[in-house]
């Protein structure tokens, strides 16, 4: 039993975070268990999963008094799957549950074809983690199921991150469809679960802006960005990426889809480049800036504020006539206001006036919701050079 300190459980009922501080008692639980949250008074909150060594210390998974066993994930797997599959079939490149925004939080499963990836961000579902998978394949099939735990989540909760296969082995290698471009995945190596798939639309949407264009694709990871330009039409494509796994699978990316001739590739840090660039006269048509958090944690939101102005500035500045950039954050730290003021900086410092032709977020299939604003992160602006 958990119980809330006074005034602390309005916010309980909506979001599904709790923090020690928010904590009276606890009592009978181990770490990794679930523990039933009650209010100061004693009256029912939910049920969730509980583990003392982090700050975050329970995530609310039901706010009905029901079992948190294996006919609950059940439940909760076939909603998540009903969502994505909206009356159809549950479609073969998708994120299938997102965490919270799912009702299953700390759980993340994402769908390759023949392929899913598991990745669990809290002990309770590392815990759970056989019977997701049993939950999955008893709608999904028999498919084989990669286990790719990020490590420092695991750190914070005490868990040995999994990766690779969880039982039955399969295929090395998955080319996925994504809008006509084709897409390899390692299961159980690479980033995030393999590829960004929170990017997918964004990948498609801005590809299509490309026909006729210089294009760089910063930050590339495998190269999504420049496959689907190179394949829309435009006339080049320079990636630029740091990790060299991710230059190898760019690489590949490049070929799979017949644009390898069109493509370069630098593998370098993204803000020296970008200087070299400038100082090389480069011009560019359309310009995607696509990097990572900068930041886990808020102390540092001020480094990633400099960091995000200084190469949307130097984007700015490559920018032809007319030309397109579309710019990215994915941290948790920086909200949409934030991450707009930061390109309102850059611009003013370029001296560029740019119009917003739309504003971008995460695929659809990682839904928000109102009342954990957590679960919107990926916030990106497309612009053009007036
Ligand atoms: N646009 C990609 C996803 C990019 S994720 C897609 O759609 O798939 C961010 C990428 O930036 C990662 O691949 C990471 O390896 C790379 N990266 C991180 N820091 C970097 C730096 N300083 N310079 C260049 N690349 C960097």
């Amino acid at each position: 039993m958990l119980r809330l300190r006074r005034g602390r459980e309005s916010r309980a009922r909506v979001h599904p975070w709790i923090f020690e501080g928010d904590v009276a008692q606890v009592s009978d639980v181990e770490p990794g268990g679930a523990v039933t949250v009650v209010d100061a008074a004693g009256r029912f909150v939910g049920r969730g999963f509980y583990n003392p060594r982090p700050a975050l210390c329970c995530r609310i998974a039901t706010r009905v008094d029901e079992p948190l066993d294996a006919g609950f994930f059940r439940r909760r797997v076939e909603a998540a799957l009903a969502r994505r599959a909206r009356g159809g079939e549950v479609p073969g490149l998708a994120r299938l549950v997102w965490s919270e925004a799912d009702g299953l939080p700390g759980l993340v499963v994402d769908r390759y074809g023949a392929v899913l990836v598991v990745q669990c961000l809290t002990l309770g579902m590392a815990r759970a983690r056989a019977e997701v998978a049993g939950a999955l394949r008893s709608f999904l099939g028999p498919l084989p199921v990669a286990s790719m735990d990020e490590a420092t989540p695991a750190r914070l909760e005490g868990f040995e991150p999994a990766r690779g296969w969880l039982d039955e082995p399969g295929p090395e290698t998955v080319i996925v469809e994504e809008g006509g471009v084709r897409l390899g995945v390692r299961p159980g190596t690479g980033q995030k679960t393999g590829l960004y798939l929170d990017q997918r639309e964004n990948r498609a949407r801005v590809g299509g802006l490309a026909r006729g264009r210089q294009v760089l694709d910063a930050f590339s990871y495998t190269a999504g960005f420049a496959c689907h330009a190179l394949r829309a039409g435009a006339e080049r494509a320079l990636c630029i990426e740091s990790s060299s796994e991710a230059v190898a699978g760019a690489r590949e990316n490049l070929a799979l889809n017949g644009v390898a001739e069109r493509a370069q590739i630098t593998q370098a840090n993204a803000f020296d480049e970008l200087r070299r660039l400038a100082r090389s006269r480069a011009r560019f048509g359309l310009i995607v800036l696509d990097p990572p958090p900068f930041t886990r944690g808020r102390g540092a939101r001020e480094a990633a504020a400099r960091g995000y102005k200084e190469i949307n500035l130097r984007a700015m500045r490559l920018l032809e006539p007319q030309g397109i950039l579309a710019t990215f954050s994915c941290s948790h730290h920086v909200s949409g206001e934030a991450f707009e003021e930061i390109c309102r900086d850059a611009a003013v410092d370029s001296g560029m006036s740019l119009r917003v032709l739309e504003h971008l977020t995460q695929a659809s299939d990682h839904p928000v919701l109102l009342t954990v604003p957590e679960t919107h992160y990926l916030k990106g602006l497309l612009l053009e050079a007036v």
